[in-house]
Protein backbone atom coordinates (compact mmCIF):
# COMPACT_ATOMS: atom_id res chain seq x y z
CA UNK A 1 0.00 0.00 0.00
CA UNK A 2 1.17 3.42 -0.11
CA UNK A 3 2.31 3.79 3.53
CA UNK A 4 4.42 1.37 3.80
CA UNK A 5 4.15 1.28 7.42
CA UNK A 6 0.42 1.34 7.35
CA UNK A 7 -1.86 -1.20 6.33
CA UNK A 8 -4.97 0.88 6.26
CA UNK A 9 -3.03 3.69 4.24
CA UNK A 10 -5.58 5.31 2.19
CA UNK A 11 -3.10 7.28 -0.36
CA UNK A 12 0.37 6.91 -2.17
CA UNK A 13 1.30 10.64 -1.59
CA UNK A 14 -1.11 12.80 -2.07
CA UNK A 15 -3.13 10.53 -4.23
CA UNK A 16 -6.18 9.31 -2.73
CA UNK A 17 -6.55 5.63 -3.50
CA UNK A 18 -10.01 3.69 -4.53
CA UNK A 19 -12.15 1.18 -3.70
CA UNK A 20 -10.97 -1.16 -6.37
CA UNK A 21 -7.39 -0.97 -5.72
CA UNK A 22 -7.64 -1.16 -2.05
CA UNK A 23 -9.47 -4.01 -2.24
CA UNK A 24 -6.77 -6.29 -2.44
CA UNK A 25 -4.62 -5.42 0.66
CA UNK A 26 -6.47 -2.98 2.65
CA UNK A 27 -6.67 -3.76 6.32
CA UNK A 28 -5.14 -6.77 6.49
CA UNK A 29 -1.01 -6.65 7.83
CA UNK A 30 0.71 -9.71 6.44
CA UNK A 31 2.98 -9.59 9.08
CA UNK A 32 0.29 -11.13 11.38
CA UNK A 33 -0.32 -14.09 9.10
CA UNK A 34 3.68 -15.69 8.71
CA UNK A 35 4.21 -12.79 5.43
CA UNK A 36 0.86 -14.11 3.79
CA UNK A 37 -0.35 -11.91 0.92
CA UNK A 38 -3.73 -12.62 0.93
CA UNK A 39 -5.66 -12.92 4.95
CA UNK A 40 -6.06 -16.72 5.60
CA UNK A 41 -9.00 -18.38 6.79
CA UNK A 42 -8.99 -17.89 10.34
CA UNK A 43 -10.97 -21.22 11.24
CA UNK A 44 -11.33 -20.68 15.28
CA UNK A 45 -14.12 -19.94 17.24
CA UNK A 46 -11.73 -18.55 20.63
CA UNK A 47 -8.64 -16.08 20.69
CA UNK A 48 -6.16 -17.03 23.28
CA UNK A 49 -5.39 -14.04 25.55
CA UNK A 50 -1.81 -12.91 26.73
CA UNK A 51 -2.81 -12.30 30.28
CA UNK A 52 -5.72 -12.31 32.75
CA UNK A 53 -5.43 -8.68 32.55
CA UNK A 54 -5.73 -8.77 28.75
CA UNK A 55 -9.08 -10.54 29.14
CA UNK A 56 -10.24 -8.55 31.47
CA UNK A 57 -9.83 -5.63 29.61
CA UNK A 58 -11.08 -7.49 26.30
CA UNK A 59 -14.29 -8.00 28.40
CA UNK A 60 -14.57 -4.58 29.19
CA UNK A 61 -14.49 -3.42 25.63
CA UNK A 62 -16.86 -6.04 24.06
CA UNK A 63 -18.87 -5.36 27.34
CA UNK A 64 -18.89 -1.96 26.17
CA UNK A 65 -17.79 -0.70 29.68
CA UNK A 66 -14.47 1.05 27.93
CA UNK A 67 -14.51 2.76 25.17
CA UNK A 68 -11.84 2.19 22.30
CA UNK A 69 -9.10 5.13 22.59
CA UNK A 70 -8.06 6.81 19.57
CA UNK A 71 -6.10 4.44 17.36
CA UNK A 72 -6.53 1.27 19.19
CA UNK A 73 -8.48 -1.87 17.94
CA UNK A 74 -10.48 -3.92 19.78
CA UNK A 75 -8.35 -7.29 20.81
CA UNK A 76 -10.34 -10.93 19.64
CA UNK A 77 -12.44 -12.59 21.86
CA UNK A 78 -14.60 -15.18 20.56
CA UNK A 79 -15.76 -15.31 16.76
CA UNK A 80 -19.72 -14.70 17.67
CA UNK A 81 -18.08 -11.02 18.49
CA UNK A 82 -15.29 -11.01 15.98
CA UNK A 83 -12.80 -12.61 13.55
CA UNK A 84 -10.08 -11.21 11.82
CA UNK A 85 -11.84 -12.51 8.34
CA UNK A 86 -14.83 -10.74 9.53
CA UNK A 87 -12.96 -7.22 10.52
CA UNK A 88 -11.01 -7.26 7.31
CA UNK A 89 -14.18 -7.70 5.38
CA UNK A 90 -15.84 -4.97 7.48
CA UNK A 91 -13.16 -2.41 6.72
CA UNK A 92 -13.13 -3.05 2.91
CA UNK A 93 -17.11 -2.71 2.52
CA UNK A 94 -16.77 0.49 4.75
CA UNK A 95 -14.17 1.56 2.32
CA UNK A 96 -16.52 1.35 -0.39
CA UNK A 97 -19.07 2.79 1.43
CA UNK A 98 -17.55 6.18 2.71
CA UNK A 99 -18.87 5.05 6.03
CA UNK A 100 -17.74 5.00 9.20
CA UNK A 101 -18.88 1.23 9.90
CA UNK A 102 -19.98 -1.57 8.57
CA UNK A 103 -20.89 -4.83 9.99
CA UNK A 104 -21.63 -8.16 8.20
CA UNK A 105 -24.91 -10.51 8.72
CA UNK A 106 -25.42 -13.80 7.78
CA UNK A 107 -27.90 -13.06 5.20
CA UNK A 108 -29.24 -9.70 3.55
CA UNK A 109 -32.91 -10.68 5.41
CA UNK A 110 -30.23 -10.77 8.73
CA UNK A 111 -28.90 -7.44 7.73
CA UNK A 112 -32.77 -5.84 7.42
CA UNK A 113 -34.17 -8.24 10.10
CA UNK A 114 -31.36 -6.68 12.96
CA UNK A 115 -31.61 -3.01 11.63
CA UNK A 116 -35.66 -3.15 12.51
CA UNK A 117 -35.18 -4.67 15.42
CA UNK A 118 -31.69 -2.36 16.96
CA UNK A 119 -34.37 0.23 15.87
CA UNK A 120 -37.58 0.03 16.63
CA UNK A 121 -39.84 -0.76 19.72
CA UNK A 122 -43.36 -1.90 20.18
CA UNK A 123 -45.75 0.94 19.36
CA UNK A 124 -43.74 3.12 16.80
CA UNK A 125 -44.27 2.29 13.25
CA UNK A 126 -42.39 1.88 10.16
CA UNK A 127 -42.73 3.51 6.98
CA UNK A 128 -41.36 1.35 3.81
CA UNK A 129 -41.59 1.70 0.07
CA UNK A 130 -43.13 -0.74 -1.92
CA UNK A 131 -42.50 -2.63 -3.97
CA UNK A 132 -39.85 -4.39 -1.81
CA UNK A 133 -37.94 -7.31 -1.82
CA UNK A 134 -40.23 -9.92 -1.58
CA UNK A 135 -38.60 -11.67 1.71
CA UNK A 136 -38.93 -8.32 3.20
CA UNK A 137 -41.99 -7.66 2.71
CA UNK A 138 -43.13 -10.66 4.01
CA UNK A 139 -40.67 -10.16 7.47
CA UNK A 140 -43.27 -6.73 7.37
CA UNK A 141 -46.41 -7.91 6.87
CA UNK A 142 -46.33 -11.35 9.00
CA UNK A 143 -43.95 -11.01 11.79
CA UNK A 144 -43.73 -7.39 12.53
CA UNK A 145 -47.24 -6.87 14.21
CA UNK A 146 -46.59 -9.66 16.25
CA UNK A 147 -43.71 -7.29 17.85
CA UNK A 148 -46.43 -4.28 18.00
CA UNK A 149 -44.83 -2.54 15.28
CA UNK A 150 -47.20 -0.90 12.68
CA UNK A 151 -46.53 -0.44 9.30
CA UNK A 152 -47.42 1.93 6.67
CA UNK A 153 -46.63 1.17 2.88
CA UNK A 154 -46.38 3.63 0.31
CA UNK A 155 -45.55 2.88 -3.97
CA UNK A 156 -41.96 3.59 -5.28
CA UNK A 157 -42.81 5.64 -8.23
CA UNK A 158 -41.04 9.06 -7.55
CA UNK A 159 -44.47 10.34 -5.86
CA UNK A 160 -44.09 13.25 -3.90
CA UNK A 161 -47.68 12.62 -3.22
CA UNK A 162 -47.54 9.18 -1.99
CA UNK A 163 -44.37 9.69 0.68
CA UNK A 164 -46.93 12.76 2.14
CA UNK A 165 -49.64 10.92 2.31
CA UNK A 166 -47.64 8.04 4.28
CA UNK A 167 -45.85 10.10 7.02
CA UNK A 168 -48.91 11.52 7.66
CA UNK A 169 -51.11 8.74 7.91
CA UNK A 170 -48.18 7.06 9.85
CA UNK A 171 -47.43 9.78 12.35
CA UNK A 172 -51.14 9.72 13.09
CA UNK A 173 -50.83 5.74 13.98
CA UNK A 174 -48.06 6.23 16.35
CA UNK A 175 -44.08 7.51 16.76
CA UNK A 176 -42.47 6.97 13.60
CA UNK A 177 -39.73 4.56 14.60
CA UNK A 178 -37.67 3.98 10.86
CA UNK A 179 -38.27 4.10 7.28
CA UNK A 180 -37.20 0.98 5.24
CA UNK A 181 -36.53 1.75 1.30
CA UNK A 182 -35.56 -0.13 -1.35
CA UNK A 183 -34.72 2.02 -4.73
CA UNK A 184 -34.70 0.64 -7.48
CA UNK A 185 -37.07 -1.57 -6.41
CA UNK A 186 -37.55 -5.32 -7.27
CA UNK A 187 -38.46 -6.10 -9.77
CA UNK A 188 -39.92 -3.03 -11.34
CA UNK A 189 -37.14 -0.28 -11.02
CA UNK A 190 -39.25 2.25 -9.30
CA UNK A 191 -36.73 5.00 -8.05
CA UNK A 192 -37.40 6.51 -4.17
CA UNK A 193 -36.08 9.71 -3.48
CA UNK A 194 -33.87 9.14 -0.54
CA UNK A 195 -33.66 12.88 0.27
CA UNK A 196 -37.39 13.90 0.69
CA UNK A 197 -37.85 10.47 2.75
CA UNK A 198 -34.86 11.71 5.01
CA UNK A 199 -36.33 15.42 5.26
CA UNK A 200 -39.56 13.67 6.09
CA UNK A 201 -37.73 12.10 8.86
CA UNK A 202 -36.41 15.31 10.33
CA UNK A 203 -39.86 16.29 11.09
CA UNK A 204 -40.64 13.16 13.33
CA UNK A 205 -39.91 11.52 16.73
CA UNK A 206 -39.48 8.39 17.95
CA UNK A 207 -41.25 7.22 21.48
CA UNK A 208 -37.48 8.52 22.90
CA UNK A 209 -38.07 11.63 21.37
CA UNK A 210 -35.33 11.25 18.36
CA UNK A 211 -35.08 11.48 15.21
CA UNK A 212 -35.75 8.01 13.50
CA UNK A 213 -33.13 6.48 10.95
CA UNK A 214 -33.59 5.83 7.04
CA UNK A 215 -32.47 2.81 5.93
CA UNK A 216 -31.83 2.11 2.23
CA UNK A 217 -31.28 -1.21 0.73
CA UNK A 218 -29.20 -0.75 -1.77
CA UNK A 219 -28.92 -4.24 -3.05
CA UNK A 220 -29.45 -3.80 -6.81
CA UNK A 221 -26.55 -0.98 -7.36
CA UNK A 222 -24.57 -0.54 -4.49
CA UNK A 223 -21.97 0.03 -3.76
CA UNK A 224 -20.53 1.08 -7.06
CA UNK A 225 -23.43 2.75 -8.74
CA UNK A 226 -25.40 4.29 -5.63
CA UNK A 227 -23.88 5.48 -2.66
CA UNK A 228 -27.66 6.33 -0.65
CA UNK A 229 -25.07 8.02 2.91
CA UNK A 230 -24.07 11.04 0.37
CA UNK A 231 -27.99 11.41 -0.25
CA UNK A 232 -29.73 11.00 3.43
CA UNK A 233 -29.64 7.92 4.14
CA UNK A 234 -28.39 6.41 7.86
CA UNK A 235 -27.94 3.14 7.19
CA UNK A 236 -27.15 1.21 3.79
CA UNK A 237 -28.35 -2.45 4.02
CA UNK A 238 -26.97 -5.18 1.82
CA UNK A 239 -27.63 -8.85 0.36
CA UNK A 240 -23.87 -9.32 -0.54
CA UNK A 241 -25.41 -12.93 -1.60
CA UNK A 242 -26.17 -10.70 -5.02
CA UNK A 243 -23.49 -8.54 -7.05
CA UNK A 244 -21.14 -8.28 -4.00
CA UNK A 245 -21.08 -12.06 -3.89
CA UNK A 246 -21.46 -12.03 -7.33
CA UNK A 247 -20.68 -15.82 -7.86
CA UNK A 248 -24.41 -17.09 -6.82
CA UNK A 249 -22.42 -18.95 -4.10
CA UNK A 250 -22.50 -17.79 -0.85
CA UNK A 251 -25.40 -15.81 1.13
CA UNK A 252 -24.49 -12.74 3.31
CA UNK A 253 -25.72 -9.23 4.13
CA UNK A 254 -24.42 -6.31 5.33
CA UNK A 255 -25.19 -2.72 7.20
CA UNK A 256 -22.77 0.32 6.85
CA UNK A 257 -22.82 4.08 7.98
CA UNK A 258 -22.19 5.92 11.31
CA UNK A 259 -21.72 4.40 14.28
CA UNK A 260 -24.74 5.91 15.99
CA UNK A 261 -26.86 3.96 13.93
CA UNK A 262 -24.75 0.52 12.83
CA UNK A 263 -23.46 -0.14 16.23
CA UNK A 264 -26.51 -0.83 18.31
CA UNK A 265 -27.13 -3.87 15.07
CA UNK A 266 -23.18 -4.28 15.46
CA UNK A 267 -23.84 -5.04 19.47
CA UNK A 268 -27.50 -7.17 18.77
CA UNK A 269 -25.52 -9.22 16.49
CA UNK A 270 -23.03 -10.54 19.27
CA UNK A 271 -25.79 -10.67 21.14
CA UNK A 272 -27.66 -13.34 18.57
CA UNK A 273 -25.13 -14.43 16.36
CA UNK A 274 -26.58 -13.90 13.06
CA UNK A 275 -22.95 -12.75 12.01
CA UNK A 276 -20.54 -14.67 8.82
CA UNK A 277 -18.68 -17.51 9.26
CA UNK A 278 -14.78 -17.09 8.17
CA UNK A 279 -15.08 -19.02 5.51
CA UNK A 280 -17.71 -17.50 3.69
CA UNK A 281 -16.21 -13.86 4.72
CA UNK A 282 -12.97 -14.44 2.74
CA UNK A 283 -15.17 -15.35 -0.08
CA UNK A 284 -16.81 -11.98 -0.23
CA UNK A 285 -12.91 -10.74 -0.04
CA UNK A 286 -12.26 -12.39 -2.76
CA UNK A 287 -15.22 -11.18 -4.89
CA UNK A 288 -14.46 -7.71 -3.57
CA UNK A 289 -11.13 -7.34 -5.71
CA UNK A 290 -13.71 -7.96 -8.93
CA UNK A 291 -16.59 -6.18 -8.07
CA UNK A 292 -15.87 -3.29 -10.08
CA UNK A 293 -15.12 -4.99 -13.09
CA UNK A 294 -18.07 -7.08 -13.22
CA UNK A 295 -20.24 -4.33 -12.15
CA UNK A 296 -19.45 -2.37 -15.02
CA UNK A 297 -19.00 -5.42 -17.74
CA UNK A 298 -22.69 -6.57 -16.37
CA UNK A 299 -24.11 -3.22 -16.80
CA UNK A 300 -22.35 -2.97 -20.15
CA UNK A 301 -24.58 -5.93 -21.39
CA UNK A 302 -27.42 -4.95 -19.60
CA UNK A 303 -27.92 -1.76 -21.85
CA UNK A 304 -26.87 -3.86 -25.17
CA UNK A 305 -29.88 -6.30 -24.28
CA UNK A 306 -32.48 -3.99 -22.81
CA UNK A 307 -31.90 -2.12 -26.52
CA UNK A 308 -32.27 -5.95 -28.51
CA UNK A 309 -35.58 -6.43 -26.36
CA UNK A 310 -36.91 -3.06 -26.60
CA UNK A 311 -36.62 -2.92 -30.22
CA UNK A 312 -38.53 -6.55 -30.33
CA UNK A 313 -41.92 -7.14 -31.43
CA UNK A 314 -43.14 -9.77 -29.03
CA UNK A 315 -41.55 -7.26 -25.88
CA UNK A 316 -44.54 -4.85 -24.63
CA UNK A 317 -42.29 -2.52 -22.13
CA UNK A 318 -38.75 -2.93 -21.00
CA UNK A 319 -38.53 -1.40 -17.46
CA UNK A 320 -34.77 -0.40 -17.84
CA UNK A 321 -33.34 2.67 -15.41
CA UNK A 322 -31.38 3.92 -19.15
CA UNK A 323 -34.92 4.28 -20.60
CA UNK A 324 -36.27 7.25 -18.27
CA UNK A 325 -37.85 10.06 -19.92
CA UNK A 326 -36.07 13.11 -19.93
CA UNK A 327 -37.43 15.34 -17.51
CA UNK A 328 -39.71 12.71 -15.89
CA UNK A 329 -39.73 13.51 -12.25
CA UNK A 330 -38.15 9.49 -11.70
CA UNK A 331 -35.24 10.72 -14.22
CA UNK A 332 -34.46 13.86 -12.21
CA UNK A 333 -34.21 11.17 -8.82
CA UNK A 334 -31.99 8.99 -11.07
CA UNK A 335 -29.83 11.57 -12.23
CA UNK A 336 -29.11 12.34 -9.05
CA UNK A 337 -28.71 9.44 -7.18
CA UNK A 338 -27.74 6.73 -9.18
CA UNK A 339 -24.28 6.53 -11.69
CA UNK A 340 -25.27 3.76 -13.85
CA UNK A 341 -28.42 1.62 -14.52
CA UNK A 342 -27.20 -1.60 -13.48
CA UNK A 343 -27.76 -5.01 -15.01
CA UNK A 344 -31.06 -6.25 -13.66
CA UNK A 345 -34.43 -4.92 -15.11
CA UNK A 346 -37.30 -5.97 -16.08
CA UNK A 347 -39.75 -6.38 -19.49
CA UNK A 348 -43.55 -6.84 -20.12
CA UNK A 349 -44.04 -9.75 -23.09
CA UNK A 350 -46.74 -9.00 -24.87
CA UNK A 351 -49.91 -11.57 -23.65
CA UNK A 352 -49.93 -13.35 -20.43
CA UNK A 353 -48.41 -16.28 -18.67
CA UNK A 354 -48.52 -18.75 -21.22
CA UNK A 355 -46.45 -16.32 -23.43
CA UNK A 356 -43.92 -15.60 -20.46
CA UNK A 357 -43.59 -19.26 -20.07
CA UNK A 358 -42.86 -20.56 -23.61
CA UNK A 359 -40.51 -18.13 -23.68
CA UNK A 360 -38.84 -19.53 -20.01
CA UNK A 361 -38.76 -22.76 -20.85
CA UNK A 362 -37.03 -22.14 -24.64
CA UNK A 363 -34.05 -20.72 -22.97
CA UNK A 364 -31.14 -22.57 -23.46
CA UNK A 365 -27.71 -19.96 -22.01
CA UNK A 366 -29.47 -17.88 -19.29
CA UNK A 367 -30.52 -19.68 -16.52
CA UNK A 368 -34.28 -20.14 -14.64
CA UNK A 369 -33.68 -19.01 -11.34
CA UNK A 370 -34.58 -16.77 -8.71
CA UNK A 371 -31.68 -13.89 -6.96
CA UNK A 372 -29.25 -11.66 -8.99
CA UNK A 373 -26.15 -10.08 -9.55
CA UNK A 374 -24.09 -13.31 -10.57
CA UNK A 375 -21.93 -13.48 -13.20
CA UNK A 376 -24.10 -15.62 -15.28
CA UNK A 377 -27.47 -14.19 -16.17
CA UNK A 378 -30.59 -15.51 -14.61
CA UNK A 379 -34.40 -15.15 -15.16
CA UNK A 380 -37.22 -15.37 -13.38
CA UNK A 381 -41.25 -14.95 -13.28
CA UNK A 382 -41.54 -12.64 -10.30
CA UNK A 383 -45.30 -13.23 -10.20
CA UNK A 384 -45.45 -17.09 -10.06
CA UNK A 385 -42.02 -17.34 -7.98
CA UNK A 386 -40.55 -14.21 -5.93
CA UNK A 387 -43.31 -12.47 -5.37
CA UNK A 388 -46.00 -15.16 -5.48
CA UNK A 389 -46.40 -14.57 -1.80
CA UNK A 390 -47.25 -10.68 -1.96
CA UNK A 391 -51.05 -9.94 -2.34
CA UNK A 392 -52.89 -9.73 -5.79
CA UNK A 393 -53.99 -6.16 -5.38
CA UNK A 394 -50.26 -5.05 -3.96
CA UNK A 395 -48.70 -7.29 -7.26
CA UNK A 396 -51.23 -5.40 -9.65
CA UNK A 397 -50.69 -1.84 -7.68
CA UNK A 398 -46.61 -2.69 -7.58
CA UNK A 399 -47.11 -3.19 -11.89
CA UNK A 400 -46.00 -6.88 -11.16
CA UNK A 401 -47.93 -8.95 -13.92
CA UNK A 402 -48.13 -11.86 -15.47
CA UNK A 403 -46.46 -11.39 -18.58
CA UNK A 404 -43.59 -9.73 -16.64
CA UNK A 405 -39.91 -11.44 -16.51
CA UNK A 406 -36.65 -9.91 -14.78
CA UNK A 407 -33.08 -10.62 -15.69
CA UNK A 408 -29.99 -10.22 -14.24
CA UNK A 409 -27.49 -10.07 -16.63
CA UNK A 410 -23.90 -11.27 -16.03
CA UNK A 411 -20.85 -11.22 -17.87
CA UNK A 412 -20.74 -13.27 -20.94
CA UNK A 413 -20.94 -12.41 -24.36
CA UNK A 414 -23.69 -9.99 -25.30
CA UNK A 415 -24.02 -11.79 -28.50
CA UNK A 416 -24.03 -15.36 -26.96
CA UNK A 417 -26.89 -13.97 -24.49
CA UNK A 418 -28.83 -12.06 -27.37
CA UNK A 419 -28.61 -15.29 -29.80
CA UNK A 420 -30.17 -17.10 -26.92
CA UNK A 421 -33.21 -14.57 -26.21
CA UNK A 422 -33.93 -14.80 -29.83
CA UNK A 423 -34.35 -18.15 -30.32
CA UNK A 424 -36.75 -17.91 -27.18
CA UNK A 425 -38.55 -15.66 -28.64
CA UNK A 426 -39.22 -16.87 -31.57
CA UNK A 427 -41.24 -19.77 -29.84
CA UNK A 428 -43.57 -18.13 -27.90
C1 LIG B 1 -31.90 -10.94 -2.11
C2 LIG B 1 -32.33 -9.65 -1.53
C3 LIG B 1 -32.53 -9.52 -0.16
C4 LIG B 1 -32.36 -10.67 0.81
O1 LIG B 1 -31.06 -11.10 0.89
P1 LIG B 1 -30.60 -12.59 1.32
O2 LIG B 1 -29.14 -12.53 1.25
O3 LIG B 1 -31.23 -13.53 0.34
O4 LIG B 1 -31.15 -12.81 2.69
C5 LIG B 1 -32.89 -8.27 0.32
N1 LIG B 1 -33.08 -7.22 -0.51
C6 LIG B 1 -32.91 -7.33 -1.84
C7 LIG B 1 -33.12 -6.14 -2.71
C8 LIG B 1 -32.54 -8.55 -2.40
O5 LIG B 1 -32.38 -8.64 -3.74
Amino acid sequence: MGNKKDFRSLTVGNHELSPETQMMGYGFDPKLSEGALKPPVFLTSTFVFESAEHGKDFFDLVGGRRELNPGESAGLVYSRFNNPDMEVLEDRLALWEKSELATVFSSGMAAIFTAIMAHMKPGEVLVYSQPIYGGTETLILNLMPKWGIKTVGFAANDSKAAIDEAFKKAQEMGPVGMALIETPANPTCGLVDIRYVRNWLEDCQDSDGERPPLAVDNTFLGPVWQKPLEHGADIVLYSLTKYVGGHSDLVAGAAAGPARWVKPMKQMRSAIGNHIDPHTCWMVMRSLETLKIRFERATENARTIAEFLHNHPKVDKVHYLGFLETGSPAHAVFTRQCLAPGSTFAFDLKGGEPEAFRFLNALEVVKLAVSLGGTETLICHPASTTHSGVPKDLRAKAGVNDALCRISVGIESAEDLIADLTQALDKV
